[in-house]
């Protein structure tokens, strides 16, 4: 027998390696059946990257269409190498505002769970971090500055803080970045005492961490003036009302070619 071995240049450097398919959740989940940069009849030329093959993938099938639909959705990666949090974020402040007037806004980690209701979801005169304690740090917070998970703002203190900033592509530190920006425009931030804010965290794995990211956040003053609500680009695909919620969906852009450089 014998085993070809690839040597690792001829992996893209977006590989991540051993992937964790949980076929048990795909069976019960609907997953998307189109994807906005796959073409009718499943033509699919990523713009992130130059193709080295036109590749044809023939799968015969009958009867199978769920099995069919959880492979496509694993072969084409939906949008995981362009996932970024802070333009969602400042899309979801920019969009919510044509829907409604609203008071506070508050930016909520989607597996975060609160466990006691006395952790007042309102807006109060400063921006409140309500996520101190959580039990994955067996409830007690992590470091000073911290101000990821739940996040509350009046609309004006988020954007005297200019949101949050465009330029943090996957996984770490655009809530550190806002921590900074809170400083430079000298805005204090409240907590509830960690016995009020509490939440449970829903277990789950941690991809596509940003290798620029400590980088990134030695610009974060001298930036945030001019990285944030006021350069936000984007294109929404479509806002859904669902039954408990709106679904609004839109298109990021695409991380730069080269991680490490950034436009400001
Ligand atoms: N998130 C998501 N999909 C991802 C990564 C992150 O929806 O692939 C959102 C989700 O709201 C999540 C938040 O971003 O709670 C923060 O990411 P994560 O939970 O991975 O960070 P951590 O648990 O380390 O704070
Ligand atoms: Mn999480």
């Amino acid at each position: 027998m014998e085993f070809l071995s690839l040597n690792a240049a001829q992996f893209p450097d977006f590989a991540v390696g051993r992937l964790n398919i949980d076929i048990d959740a795909a069976l019960q989940s609907a997953p998307p059946l189109e994807h906005q940069d796959v073409s009718p009849g499943g033509v699919w030329s990523p713009k992130s990257c130059v193709a080295r093959q036109w590749i044809a993938i023939i799968i015969p099938f009958r009867d199978r269409q769920k099995h069919l639909d959880i492979l496509v959705y694993n072969l084409v990666p939906y949008g995981n190498k362009t996932f970024n949090k802070g333009r969602l974020m400042n899309i979801g402040f920019t969009e919510a505002q044509k829907h409604d007037e609203f008071d506070c806004f508050i930016f909520h980690d989607v597996d975060l769970i609160p466990e006691d209701d006395r952790n007042m979801y309102t807006c109060s005169d400063n921006p409140r971090h309500m996520s101190p304690a959580l039990d994955k740090f067996n409830y007690t917070m992590l470091y000073k500055g911290l101000v990821g998970g739940v996040l509350s703002f009046r609309g004006k203190h988020f954007t005297k803080v200019n949101g949050y900033s465009n330029l943090f592509w996957g996984w770490g530190a655009e809530d550190d970045d806002m921590h900074k920006r809170l400083f430079a425009a000298k805005l204090s931030v409240e907590r509830p005492s960690i016995t009020i804010g509490r939440y449970k965290m829903i277990k789950h794995d941690r991809k596509d961490v940003s290798p620029v990211r400590l980088d990134l956040l030695k610009t974060s003053i001298a930036r945030y003036l001019k990285d944030g609500l006021n350069t936000l680009e984007y294109k929404l695909v479509e806002t859904r009302l669902e039954k408990l919620y709106t679904r609004i969906i839109a298109n990021v852009g695409d991380p730069p070619k080269n991680q490490t450089e950034h436009p400001l």
